[in-house]
């Protein structure tokens, strides 16, 4: 690899195993606030080939967060939701 060349999407090295790497991928995220759970569907993230463990990026963390405090903030007790791109 030459100097100062840096691939922008590197694959990680997964924290839990600390075996597998991640790869892209699309996950089922589970949230709870307060009384209501939130289940969010195709949410891109890096998942371990190893063990499955998922590590959200910045952005789709950052939605993830937002839909939970807005299904939340309704009062739903449970809600499923698609990944809002
Ligand atoms: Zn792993």
């Amino acid at each position: 690899m030459g100097a100062g060349i840096q691939r922008k999407e590197e694959a990680m090295k997964c924290v839990i195993c600390k075996n597998g790497t991640t790869n892209p991928g699309r996950v089922t995220v589970t949230l709870q606030r307060g009384r209501s759970t939130i289940i969010i569907r195709e949410v891109p993230a890096e998942v371990c080939e190893n063990c499955g463990e998922y590590y959200l990026g910045e952005e789709a963390t950052a939605r993830v967060l937002a839909q939970a405090e807005a299904a939340a903030a309704k009062g739903t007790e449970l809600e499923m939701t698609p990944y809002a791109a």
